[in-house]
């Protein structure tokens, strides 16, 4: 469970996020909607640890832990997941070679026993049929000449292999084509589980025709000034976030 308290967050002089509140339970699917620049997207850069940010005030807890004193490579290890983080491109390397490298790298930041190169190939093969990523996929290397769809696919794997406790997903706001929406999507639901929490962030209403979120929250001035069940997101779709910023939206 995810339990985010009186978050204030700065970058430089300014401040993004002002005293946000936010819990997610096990299980599940939390949407986080709000007008441009309201600092969505800061707040997933702050759950994963990325720097550059100053958090002043507040805490953030995964299952009772407290994420702001880990590196983000810790955090990572403990089960957050950010998609679309990295879209890399790496001309050399094989996509399979990247997701075994990706797989041991997270079991060594756990402690655990790395995996030989067998239980590594069948656990890619059987991620990759699931979300049907084609084995010659999996050949080329890691997202060179890869389609907008492919890479999100790509993305979805790496969340699917990683099995993260807490996946984050903010929609960049130049939106996803309808090919990469029913990937993400459906990668998404394929992987939602009682143990799981997902945060899927998003400007627009579309993506929750896709993915039924069981909570809808309205990011507004840097914090949540509503929270719903998913006909909150079709309010808005109605009305906008004119209500939540006090101006025409
Ligand atoms: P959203 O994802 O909701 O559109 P962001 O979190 O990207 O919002 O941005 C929130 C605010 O922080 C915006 O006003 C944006 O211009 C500002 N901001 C984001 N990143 C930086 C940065 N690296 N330096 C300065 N200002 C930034
Ligand atoms: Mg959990
Ligand atoms: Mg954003």
């Amino acid at each position: 469970m995810l339990e985010i308290k009186n978050l204030h967050v700065s970058i430089g002089e300014r401040k993004i996020l002002d005293g946000l509140d936010l819990t997610v339970h096990d299980g599940e699917v939390a949407a986080i909607m709000g007008p441009n620049g309201t600092g969505k997207s800061t707040l997933s850069y702050v759950i994963s640890g990325r720097e550059g940010y100053e958090v002043t005030q507040g805490e953030i807890r995964l299952d009772g832990l407290s994420l702001l004193e880990l590196a983000p490579w810790e955090r990572a290890a403990k089960g957050v997941f950010l998609a679309f983080q990295y879209p890399v491109e790496i001309p050399g390397v094989a996509t399979m070679t990247f997701l075994k490298a990706a797989l041991n790298a997270q079991r060594r930041a756990r402690g655990e026993e790395e995996l030989q190169t067998p239980d590594l190939m069948k656990r890619v093969n059987d991620a990759a049929a699931k979300l049907g990523v084609g084995k010659e996929m999996l050949r080329r290397p890691l997202n060179s000449g890869f389609s907008g769809g492919e890479k999100k696919r790509m993305d979805i794997l790496q969340m699917a292999l990683l099995e993260p406790s807490l996946g984050i997903l903010d929609e960049t706001d130049s939106g996803l084509d309808i090919d990469a929406l029913r990937v993400v999507s459906e990668g998404v639901n394929a992987l939602r589980d009682k143990k799981r929490s997902f945060l899927v962030i998003t400007h627009y209403q579309r993506l929750l025709d896709y993915i039924k979120p069981d909570t809808v929250h309205v990011m507004a001035k840097g914090r949540i000034q509503r929270s719903g069940g998913p006909q909150l997101a079709l309010e808005l779709e109605e009305s906008g976030y004119k209500d939540y910023i006090g101006e025409a939206a």
